[in-house]
């Protein structure tokens, strides 16, 4: 008897626990973008360095401009860069700009329109003084040395590489990216680029796969489509080297050509084999040792997704993306939304069902409507490129009427 299907979130749990965290790296701060960060990272200098002012104006001590209007004394400059380092004396004032030091002894920065002076004048009347705080940066408002800037774990983006560098960083710990390859196996494949005879298509699935990983933080590397041959798939996979992940697609399924599931069985490396999804059903995931030294074998996790592009496309978005995030020490769980559904949706059998569609922002209700494509054919690449989301139905799950809440992960999102 054939062993049951397994559970999606089951599959996911059982890959990633398969996974080995990478190990980390060293970036510069124009390498880091996107980079998972390897450990709390904790400031080494303090923002700002001292008091500063937030505007253009003059310094002033309190005192000397409780009695309004007044006139102080210029007594100097201090600019961003070139402070004003004495302290100031009883009834002067010195002109200041935006995130220049505050000289000893001065509380308030008078704004330029609160002011008159001559050209050239060293009199300043002050008409109107400012609060003791106002438009004074305190030194370390914003963050001190030993503070936690970023949390571990983070994927590293424009405003927190910003951060770091302002906080004294100028090299980041980073989680090595996962190199994936990508192998797609059947004989009617050819290469994008190709004029393929009527009996042949283009092997979409590897370019695909390649720009998924990609945007999840692997480095992609995508191989030549190989026939439905035993010998040319082992030759292929063991041309592999320094793969922390093979990703197969195509010959998942019990068809005569279908070789990937007989290959992993023959190797031992079959952990398991068809999934309660649709669409996605026959993929593989198993190890399998690699490189054709034989005296150096590497066992190498391997996911065997259906050719079928929808399907490899799916199982790219849920699997793969939990292998990758499991190997850079993040949760291998989709991130998935609540929407409204628009249209009736009948009882699910066994298999978790993903299906394709928008997503349109409701104004009255606040709330993200989801309304499923027409035909849900897994050979419609079209579709699938149009999709906004992917609707979860849960395996069992009873029949639904327009307007219940819904899971979906929505596919143009930066949270992948
Ligand atoms: P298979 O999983 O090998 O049975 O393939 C299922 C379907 O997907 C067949 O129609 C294949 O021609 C198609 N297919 C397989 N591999 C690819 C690929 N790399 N790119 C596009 N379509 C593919
Ligand atoms: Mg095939």
């Amino acid at each position: 008897m054939r062993k049951p299907l397994i559970p999606v979130s089951e599959a996911i749990a059982r890959i990633a626990e398969a996974m080995r965290v990478m190990p980390n790296e060293e970036v510069s701060l124009s390498e880091a973008s996107g980079r998972i960060i390897a450990n709390d990272a904790i400031a080494a200098l303090t923002n700002p360095p001292a008091d500063q002012s937030a505007m253009d104006g003059y310094a002033a001590r309190g005192e000397d401009v409780s009695d309004l209007p007044c006139v102080l004394r210029l007594a100097g400059e201090s600019a961003a860069g070139h402070p004003w380092t004495a302290p100031l004396d009883p009834g002067t004032c010195v002109r200041i700009s935006t995130g220049a030091n505050i000289p000893e002894g001065a509380d308030r920065i008078l704004i330029l329109e609160n002011t008159l002076s001559d050209h050239n004048s060293e009199q300043i009347e002050v008409l109107e003084a400012s609060g003791k705080d106002q438009f004074i940066r305190r030194k370390g408002q914003d963050f001190h040395a030993g503070d936690i800037l970023v949390n571990q774990g983070t994927r590293l983006n424009g405003r927190q590489i910003g951060l770091l560098s302002a906080a004294g960083h100028h090299r980041l710990l980073v989680r090595r990216k996962p190199v994936v390859a990508i192998l797609s196996t059947g004989s009617e494949l050819v290469e994008p680029g190709t004029n393929p005879s009527a009996a042949q298509i283009i092997s979409s699935n590897s370019i695909m796969i390649a720009e998924m990983v990609t945007s999840m933080g692997a480095t992609a590397m995508p191989l030549p489509p190989i026939p439905d041959h035993k010998n040319a798939l082992l030759d292929a996979i063991n041309g592999i080297t320094n793969a922390d992940l093979l990703v197969l697609t195509g010959g998942a399924s019990v068809g005569k050509h279908d070789l990937v599931a007989g290959m992993m069985k023959d190797h031992d490396g079959l952990d398991f084999w068809r999934i309660a999804m649709r669409p996605g059903k026959p993929m593989i995931f198993g190890h399998i040792t690699i490189g054709s030294v034989p005296s150096e074998p590497t066992t190498t996790p391997m996911l065997g997704l259906p050719g079928n592009p929808v399907s490899s496309g799916v199982c790219t978005l849920i699997f793969v993306r939990a292998a990758i995030r499991a190997m850079l020490g993040l949760s291998p769980d989709p991130v998935t939304r609540k929407a409204v559904v628009t249209t009736d949706l009948p009882a699910n059998d066994q298999r978790e069902e993903y299906m394709r569609g928008m997503i349109r922002y409701d104004d009255a209700s606040g709330l993200n409507h989801f309304t499923p494509l027409l035909s849900q054919d897994s050979g419609k690449m079209k579709d699938f490129a149009l999709a906004e989301a992917l609707m979860i139905r849960p395996a069992h799950a009873d029949a639904l009427s327009a307007g219940s809440m819904v899971d979906i992960i929505c596919l143009n999102s930066a949270d992948s």
